[in-house]
């Protein structure tokens, strides 16, 4: 079944005269992972925001053509309803932690306080996150005091505990090292196995041709290719 439906999406960016997105058109299947390849000013941040919802709900700009996530039209549902169906990990996972006062366990509870989830079942949605993530030992620390690669994860496992049916990451492990980099590739294919579809915008090729089922390279706001990392990342 396919999760994500674009058909057609050209966005331009207010106040700019040059699309972003151009007639980009892709499918994404439950449960697939998905990595968005191009270089700089490409247009995968803008299609990571896109698939969020924060274009056309935030950056307002003009958007043509039709974005479907789980069959609901992008434009006909309300962001504060659409980021519980689709998370969001940024490059940077300060971007995502909220307060040097929590600890990593307050810090992935936070959103399910939020929304006001009874006591046990929080603890066990987030105590669930913790181990998928591999971080079920800092649960007393400090997120400030971890590395970059646990860091990524409390912020990922702060997204997940939200259960979102879509994960999208725009270059997650960008600030990251090579062990880091492993970590979170290592959950992120874990996740997929377990049904949930991810979207990642990354550059490290040599990480996407080892963990990611598909690859769609992007150019000046196209698609120019997609198939399997070996199709795409190998050049003919
Ligand atoms: P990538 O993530 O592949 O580097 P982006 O999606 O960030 O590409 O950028 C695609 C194009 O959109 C670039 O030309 C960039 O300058 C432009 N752009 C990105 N964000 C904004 C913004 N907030 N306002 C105006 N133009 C933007
Ligand atoms: P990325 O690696 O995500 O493409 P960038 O350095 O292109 O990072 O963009 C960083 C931030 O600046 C993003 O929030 C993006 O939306 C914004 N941005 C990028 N290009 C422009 C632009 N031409 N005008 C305004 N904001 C932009």
């Amino acid at each position: 079944m396919a999760v994500i439906e674009i058909q057609n999406l050209t966005y331009t960016y207010p106040a700019t005269s040059h699309p972003a997105l151009r007639e980009v058109s892709l499918t994404v299947e439950a449960g697939e992972f998905v990595a968005i390849i191009g270089p700089n000013g490409a247009g995968k941040s803008t299609l990571c925001y896109t698939l969020a919802g924060f274009i056309p709900h935030f950056f307002k700009g003009e958007l043509q053509g039709e974005v479907r996530v789980a069959g609901q039209d992008i434009r006909r549902v309300r962001l504060e309803d659409w980021v519980l169906k689709v998370g969001l990990v940024f490059q940077n996972p300060f971007n995502q932690i909220s307060g040097a006062k929590f600890t990593v366990y307050e810090e992935i509870a936070f959103g399910l306080e939020n929304i006001g989830v009874p006591r046990e079942e929080m603890k066990r949605r987030v105590e669930e996150v913790m181990a998928l993530t591999g971080i079920e030992d800092l649960a007393d620390r400090s997120p400030y005091a971890l590395s970059g690669g646990q860091q990524q994860r409390v912020a990922l496992a702060s997204i997940l505990v939200m259960q979102p049916e879509v994960l999208v990451l725009d270059e997650p492990t960008s600030q990251l090292d090579p062990i880091g980099t492993r970590e979170v590739f290592q959950v992120i294919r874990r996740l997929a196995h377990q049904g949930v579809t991810i979207i990642m915008a990354e550059h490290k090729v040599e990480w996407i041709a080892e963990y990611a089922d598909r690859v769609i390279a992007l150019a000046e706001g196209r698609v120019i290719g997609t198939g399997t990392p070996a199709d795409v990342l190998t050049d003919p």
